[in-house]
């Protein structure tokens, strides 16, 4: 085959590949295969350059960057929507639509998808620009970040026309959006506040490679223009479905109200079951003549109308803002609320995000405030309710010094979060880190909690991690609730913990942004620490998937000499501090680009099973997916999983099966 035909058939089986994954969630290869077609495809695009095309599958990773983005005017106006929040609502809406056009009128009801709104548009089957809503009149080009979004097609099949519009809305779902935070506390970073803003906040990133990074989702809803052949809301849907577009399979249509409000109540309680959030429901008129008909105000559709779902909500009192300091050093505030009952739990805080929200809402102590549920995992505070301030009270004063140490808090340009830059002499920081270096991700120290580590730190007896190392029994004996056999364990703990591997060192050190994840690459680019502390940004930046943040956050620590200093100390002690030999010997790429579930009980351990597949250059993954290329099922493997595996065919290997993949 020549090199051109080799090409256009890897891209056609690799946009047929990426369809089935990540529209309609029915894989038919495995992600080694994949990502195997993906390589080749990318060794040839290299080799014959002359036959680039924007649209290529392999250029979803992402890589190009926006330094400003576009303004384009939309052809068709972006419009709002009209919002009702009863029956009564919909009926009066009813009403008025029934005076202006002929005929009987039907219904389409859709989820209403809680993100940002996105106009794509198409040629001759190809994806070329997207454009963010902006003011509905003119918005963004993100279109280089939009094409990493996986579900988007970058080509279309079937019979699309020649050139058209069609809008939807880019969501964040939830799992993705836990996994995303839970990579952000790990690495010392704030979580995101809500998946909403993630996904708009997303799009206008300059780096496209980091978008491609956000398990991002578009859900499309509306086809522009007057395209041949297309007489309703519905069908449209069903077309667009049918050319490779992710369209949710809840839309419904309804003869009448009665039906709308059915497809309304189920919604509102079965919402929760959704990958993704949604804030209501969106009722068009059916028949494209006579949404032309009736056109639009200047706001929104009169063929269209959302209705808003309740949002758990309930009204307290704020009685105290309380400023909470992590082990990073950044400032959260937390409103203090009279306890009341929400969505089934006490609430008791809530979280104010930072200043500016503050600000935002202009919240104080002594107010009611409103308090919400959404997609976060802490309840927020939306409001306040004026009608019951008290007249003498003043703005909230956002703190100026750490409550802990009193240092003068920074803001650093850009961040909405103050920091008290206190590093070494705050003792939250220092507990903090502490805490982080003896956690079972890190050092695992046996004996040692975290409890134990704040009453080490107030006693004055360890002010940083290294200190751990020259306890001594009758130092610690003394202490409250601390016996002889207790004493004996923490200090066996410390001792073992010089054993653990070079990468959880590293990840133990709490440097900011450097997870679990990354300790590992980096350690396994560098090799020890000697290399890594030498490396400067441009060969931290060169290592697979680091990026200018991790790789100032890593010069920057090793610029503080006391850091320097401690890390020397950790070396004296005899911790490993750089990859042991029998490690480097064993480490093969033989299960690279493989996804591994391990369940039930073995011969080994297994965490010595785990640690043979990301020797390997497998990768591990707690639950099991269509992304999962193998489940080694030990004894006992529970019945839910074994059922999932079943369910989506993933082979089941057992450990002796898996011992002769790596052999
Ligand atoms: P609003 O921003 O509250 O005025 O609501 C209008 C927005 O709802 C539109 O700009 C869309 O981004 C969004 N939306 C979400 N789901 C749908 C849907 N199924 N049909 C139309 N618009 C939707
Ligand atoms: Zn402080």
């Amino acid at each position: 085959m020549k090199p051109e035909e080799k090409i256009t058939k890897l891209r056609e089986e690799l946009h047929r590949h990426n369809y089935l994954y990540y529209v309609l969630d029915k894989p038919e290869i495995s992600d080694y295969d994949f990502d195997r077609k993906l390589k080749e495809l990318q060794d040839l695009e290299e080799k014959y350059p002359e036959f680039h095309d924007d649209n290529s599958p392999t250029l979803r990773v992402g890589g190009a960057v926006t330094k400003n983005f576009a303004t384009v005017v939309h052809e068709h106006r972006m419009y709002s929507l009209d919002n009702s929040y009863s029956k009564e609502d919909l009926e009066n809406w009813e009403k008025r639509i029934e005076k202006q056009v002929d005929g009987e009128v039907n219904f389409t009801c859709e989820l209403k998808y809680d993100g940002a709104s996105i106009s794509l548009t198409y040629e001759k089957g190809e994806f070329k620009q997207a454009v963010t809503r902006g003011d509905g009149i003119q918005g963004d080009d993100v279109t280089n970040n939009v094409r990493t979004i996986r579900s988007v097609p970058l080509r279309l099949k079937g019979d699309y026309p020649q050139k058209f519009e069609i809008r939807g809305e880019i969501v964040l779902p939830y799992e993705g959006f836990a996994h995303l935070n839970a990579a952000r506390v790990e690495a010392g970073e704030e979580p995101y506040a809500n998946p909403r803003n993630t996904a708009s906040g997303s799009l206008k990133l300059q780096d496209s490679a980091e978008v491609a990074r956000r398990p991002l989702d578009c859900l499309l809803y509306s086809l522009g223009g007057n395209l041949p052949g297309i007489e309703t809301q519905y069908e449209s849907l069903q077309k667009a479905r049918k050319w490779g577009f992710k369209v949710p399979e809840e839309a419904k249509l309804a003869k009448n109200l009665k039906e709308v409000m059915d497809f309304v109540n189920y919604w509102d309680v079965h919402r929760h079951d959704l990958p993704y959030e949604t804030d209501g429901v969106v009722v068009k008129v059916n028949s494209l003549h006579q949404q032309e008909e009736l056109g639009f105000t200047a706001k929104a559709p009169r063929w269209a109308m959302a209705y808003k779902f309740k949002a758990e909500q309930v009204s307290t009192k704020l009685n105290r803002i309380s400023y909470q300091v992590g082990r990073t050093g950044a400032i959260t505030p937390v409103a203090n609320l009279e306890p009341v009952q929400l969505g089934g739990t006490t609430v008791k805080r809530a979280s104010l995000h930072n200043a500016d929200q503050i600000e935002k809402l202009d919240v104080r102590e002594g107010d009611e405030v409103y308090v919400e549920k959404g997609g976060e995992i802490i309840p927020k505070i939306v409001g306040v309710d004026f009608t019951k301030r008290d007249p003498d009270s003043s703005p909230t004063k956002y703190i100026t010094h750490c409550p802990e140490c009193n240092t003068e808090l920074v803001r650093n340009e850009g961040e909405a979060q103050h920091y008290c830059p206190n590093f070494n002499g705050c003792p939250p920081q220092i507990i903090g880190r502490i805490q982080h270096f003896i956690s079972r991700k890190a050092m695992d120290i046996e004996g040692l909690g975290g409890e134990t580590v704040a009453l080490l730190v107030n006693e004055g007896l360890i002010s940083n991690y290294a200190d751990l190392y020259e306890l001594k029994k009758e130092q610690i004996l003394p202490l409250e609730r601390m016996a002889e056999k207790s004493a004996e364990n923490l200090i066996t703990g410390i001792k073992n913990s010089k054993k653990i591997p070079f990468e959880r060192v590293l990840f133990a050190l709490g440097i900011r942004y450097v997870g679990e994840t990354v300790a590992k690459k980096l350690a396994k680019h560098f090799k020890n620490i000697e290399a890594l502390r030498k490396a400067e940004k441009e060969e931290l930046e060169s290592v697979d998937e680091i990026g200018d943040r991790i790789a100032e956050s890593v010069v920057e620590f090793f610029a503080n000499q006391e850091n320097v200093k401690t890390v020397e100390r950790l070396k004296g002690y005899g911790l490993q501090l750089e990859i042991s030999a029998e490690k480097l010997a064993n480490q093969t790429s033989k299960l690279e680009g493989q996804t591994f579930v391990v369940s039930g009980v073995f011969e080994m351990s297994r965490n010595d099973l785990k640690k043979l597949v990301e020797d390997n250059g497998g990768k591990i993954s707690s639950s099991i997916s269509s992304k999962t290329s193998y489940v080694v099922a030990g004894e006992n493997m529970g019945p839910s999983k074994l059922a999932k595996a079943e369910s989506l065919q993933i082979p089941i290997i057992d450990e002796k099966k898996f011992l002769q993949m790596i052999e």
